[in-house]
């Protein structure tokens, strides 16, 4: 086995803290880099001195994906440790560091949100919030990690794609130590988030929910003693934990049929969200597109569902109903 240390970091999201893994590799390796927050910072440092390190000895950072609760210190570690090397999937830092990228996410974003079938002001708000999120100050990706390399620094450990919890999400498989670290791709009893990344410019968006199926098909091929996951514990039965979040998808699928089951006629997807989750879905709108949009992807991939547009806004219906 690895030796492998879990760091758990403070952060202000339901989903509670996010874990930084310490790897014993040729190379000390630091797998993700927690919110950026006082707590954190101080957790992270504190958890090192626990293992008698400091951030001068880590050599490089693995990102498994770009969310802000994974790469939130890399500024702050690199200022105490210029020379530490950063690893991650080819578009990890094209989405946390492009302007215009950036500028375009709220653009595509706007558009999105109106054609769910939010108002103009709740699609500008969350547009906005979209574009502008933490970013990469001065950091940057030195080196990048496709489908299939060894890790330089952690040679037993190979690169997996897991596209769908986000659009450069990656996990590390050791088939050697029968070890796996899988970033927010699978998360012990919390059911799968799907969130989506603007498509780069001249691209279609991707349908995270039928990535992330794939994703984790994948995944139960392998043979893994240990599961190093980005929240919660640490897995040590990785099938029973694919077959979790299976389930759960299928939940929300049924959830979701019930409720167009109800309508009557053609319903947006924004009338999907105020009735599954009235009274709940306010603070955290945009969560709550990502689930229904991506699982309505998969119904309409499955020929259960049709969609149109009546006015700039996708209406869909169930097939045979
Ligand atoms: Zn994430």
């Amino acid at each position: 086995m690895q030796r492998i240390e879990r760091v758990e970091l403070t952060t202000n999201f339901p989903i509670g803290p996010v874990n930084s893994y310490i790897v014993y590799g040729d190379k000390l390796t630091l797998i993700d880099a927690g919110l950026k927050n006082k707590q954190g910072w101080y957790e992270l440092n504190n958890g090192l001195h626990r293992l008698g390190l400091n951030l001068s000895d880590l050599e490089q950072i693995v990102l498994t994906h770009h969310h802000n609760d994974h790469t939130g210190l890399v500024d702050w570690i690199l200022e105490k440790n210029p020379s530490i090397k950063i690893l991650a999937h080819k578009d990890t830092e094209f989405t946390l560091k492009d302007e215009g990228y950036l500028e375009w996410s709220s653009e595509f974003f706007y558009k999105l949100f109106l054609e769910f079938g939010l108002t103009k002001d709740m699609a500008a708000h969350w547009a906005f919030r979209k574009g502008h999120r933490d970013y990469f100050q001065t950091a940057k990706v030195d080196a990048v990690l496709k489908e299939g390399d060894f890790v330089p620094g952690l040679p037993s450990f190979q690169v997996i794609e897991t596209l769908g919890h986000s659009q450069d999400h990656i996990s590390l498989y050791s088939a050697d130590k029968q070890q796996f670290i899988c970033g927010d791709h699978i998360i012990k009893g919390v059911h799968a988030g799907m969130f989506l990344d603007a498509p780069k410019q001249g691209s279609e968006r991707a349908k995270p929910l039928l990535q992330y199926l794939d994703s984790l098909e994948k995944c139960r091929k392998l043979s893994a003693k240990l599961t190093y996951s980005g929240h919660g514990p640490i897995i040590d039965n990785l099938n029973e934990a694919i077959d979790a979040h299976i389930n759960n998808i299928e939940k929300r699928t049924g959830r979701v049929i019930n409720t167009m089951k109800k309508a009557e006629g053609a319903v947006t997807g924004f009338e999907i969200i105020q009735d599954m989750y009235r009274g709940r879905y306010e603070k955290a709108v945009i969560t709550f597109v990502f689930e229904i949009l991506s699982v309505l992807d998969l119904l309409k991939e499955q020929n259960l569902v049709v969609g149109e547009k009546i006015n700039g806004v996708d209406h869909y219906r169930l097939v045979n109903e």
